[in-house]
Formats: structure tokens, C-alpha cells, sequence
């Protein structure tokens, strides 16, 4: 749905209508200048481990709060800022935000917490990244081992040799690394492997087709022993109903995110959800196996 809305909206975004040109210019201009004010923010989606039905992390997901158009979702303005060459700076700020608010947010709960930022395949083009991640640790603080960065199968493939060079050096800072979207490239485990990777996270699409048909269970689960086999550790993006929680609890999945569990929402609402005792106790009711 998202993501046919951006579609759209990036399609009424070409060069040949005079209009649609201005309107686009309009949201570069303000692209940047947002970049310099407090227009953007981040926000956070819970992801629980499916083991122990706790919160272990938090996904940052970047929200453009323009002041004539409201909230601009970023299948609409990440594509405009990979264009014009704004996303490493863009990303650059949302990863040293992300680095604070979950630094601040281990003080006040006093427990460690993991936060997966996505990085654009632009920003895997620019050499200095290892240098700018290490960059932003040392300004925050922020535990190395706690950070995952997420790139999707596209982006990794675009470049294999650079890609695996510069994964290398992102490995050796002691971050973690995830693939995002897996499923919806071509790709596939074998071919993945020539990279250091850590996590893989199933797509929305590959996660939902289950319910009711076994072949498809059985293929989630087959998969999931295969990634555990090569070390990888699985979460399942999108969960939207009990029903495909109980069923990712089923399979050796290791984590889950998605709007049945929690929506992504603002710093201060997320500190009061991972405050309330009552988290998660729509899923006290299920029993799992
Ligand atoms: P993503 O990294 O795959 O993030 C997951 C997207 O799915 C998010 O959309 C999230 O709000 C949404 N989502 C989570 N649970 C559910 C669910 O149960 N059902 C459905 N239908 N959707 C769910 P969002 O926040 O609109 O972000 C869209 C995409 O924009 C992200 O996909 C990511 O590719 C990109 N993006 C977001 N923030 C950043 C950023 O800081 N940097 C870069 N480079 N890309 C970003
Ligand atoms: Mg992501
Ligand atoms: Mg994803
Ligand atoms: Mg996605």
C-alpha cells in the first residue's frame, strides 16, 4: 500500500511535466532544508524475540514531518535524496539519532537494547562510511555490538566486490549486519554467503503467504534451519496477525517486528511502552509451542 502510494507519487515526479517538475524541485528544496532543521525525526518499531516474547530492539525508521504537507512517508522522499545525493548525509544523522536516543533510553531502562538503522545502497558506494560509523560510536558512546546496519539484496549485489570489502571493514568495527527485504531479490542463501552477515530479515511478502498452507510452513521452517545452519539469525518483518505470530513461534524464528506486535512510533511513546508492565499481554493469551 506504501509502497504503491510512493510509486505514484514518484511516477507524478517526471522531468517532462512542467508541473510536477516544480512540485518535485519544491521537495528537494525543502529536502535540504530540512536537513538543517528539526523537520525530521525518527522513529522506532519494536522487535521481540520470539523465545523469551521480549523486547530486544527497535528498528529506526525515518519520518519527515513537513510543515505544509504533514508527515511525508519515505518510499516518497528516500528515492528524491538517493537522487540528488542527500541520502549520506541524511543517513549520517539518522544513524548518529538513533546512536543517542537508544544510548539515553539503555540509562533510563538499564538494560541493553539493539537498534537496526537502514542504510541506502548510495550510502555502500561511499568509502568513508566505516570511518563516519565509527565516528558516530565514539560520539555517542554507543556500543558497537549493539548496532545493526541494514542493507537490502540489491543494494549488496550491486557491487559485489565493494560491497564485501566494505562489509569487511563495517564487520571489524563490531557491528552487526542485516539483510533487508530478503525474498524479494533473486539472490538467494548461497549466493549471500560470499558476505559477513548476521541477520536476514524476511520481507512482509515472503512472511504473510503461510496461514493454513503447509507447503509454505514447511519452507518458512526448512529456511529458517538453513540460515541458523549458516549462522544467520532470522526475523521476520510485517507481522500483522496472531495467527503468523504463532506460527513464526513455531518455526525456530528467532525475532519478530510488524504492526500485530507494535507500530513505529515517536522516542517518548516508545519509552513508555517498553515501561508498561502490560507489554505485549495480547500475546499472554496465545499459547505457544
Ligand atoms: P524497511 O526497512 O523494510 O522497513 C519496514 C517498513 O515496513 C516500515 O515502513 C515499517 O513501518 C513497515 N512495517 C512494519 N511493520 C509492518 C506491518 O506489520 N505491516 C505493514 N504493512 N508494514 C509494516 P516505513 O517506515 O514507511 O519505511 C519504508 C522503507 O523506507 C523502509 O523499509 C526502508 O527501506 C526505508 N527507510 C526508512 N527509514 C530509512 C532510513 O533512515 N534510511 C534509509 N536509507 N531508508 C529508510
Ligand atoms: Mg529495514
Ligand atoms: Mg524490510
Ligand atoms: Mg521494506
Amino acid at each position: 500500500q506504501a509502497k504503491g502510494a510512493g510509486r505514484n507519487i514518484y511516477r507524478f515526479f517526471e522531468p517532462e511535466m512542467g508541473v510536477a517538475a516544480r512540485t518535485r524541485m519544491t521537495l528537494e528544496l525543502s529536502l535540504r532544508r530540512a536537513l538543517g532543521g528539526e523537520e525530521f525525526e525518527v522513529y522506532y518499531q519494536p522487535r521481540v524475540d520470539l523465545k523469551t516474547m521480549t523486547v530486544i530492539g527497535m528498528e529506526a525508521l525515518l519520518r519527515w514531518n513537513h510543515p505544509e504537507l504533514g508527515q511525508v512517508p519515505p518510499m516518497q522522499f528516500i528515492p528524491l535524496a538517493e537522487e540528488r545525493n542527500l541520502i549520506s548525509p541524511i543517513g549520517h544523522w539518522v544513524l548518529r539519532q538513533a546512536c543517542r536516543d537508544t544510548v539515553d533510553l539503555m540509562r533510563k531502562l538499564g538494560r541493553p537494547l539493539r537498534v537496526s538503522v537502514n542504510l541506502s545502497a548510495r550510502q555502500l558506494r561511499n568509502s568513508a562510511l566505516p570511518a563516519e560509523v565509527q565516528a558516530v560510536l565514539d560520539e555517542t558512546g554507543f556500543p558497537a555490538p549493539l548496532l545493526e546496519l541494514e542493507l537490502t539484496e540489491s543494494a549488496l549485489v550491486e557491487d559485489i566486490e565493494h560491497s564485501a570489502h566494505l562489509l569487511r571493514q563495517l564487520k571489524d568495527l563490531g557491528v552487526k549486519i542485516a539483510v533487508d527485504d530478503f525474498g524479494t531479490g533473486y539472490s538467494g542463501l548461497a549466493y549471500l554467503r560470499r558476505f559477513s552477515l548476521d541477520v536476514l530479515k524476511l520481507d512482509r511478502s515472503f512472511v504473510m503467504q503461510k496461514e493454513s498452507h503447509t507447503s509454505h510452513f514447511d519452507f518458512i521452517k526448512a529456511f529458517v534451519d538453513l540460515a541458523h545452519a549458516l549462522k544467520l539469525s532470522v526475523v521476520a518483518e510485517g507481522v500483522e496477525t496472531d495467527d503468523t505470530l504463532q506460527f513464526l513461534c513455531s518455526t525456530a524464528c528467532d525475532e519478530a517486528q510488524g504492526y500485530f506486535i507494535a507500530r513505529p512510533m515517536p522516542l517518548a511513546a516508545l519509552i513508555q511502552y517498553l515501561r508498561s508492565p502490560s507489554l505485549l499481554s495480547k500475546q499472554d493469551t496465545l499459547s505457544f509451542n
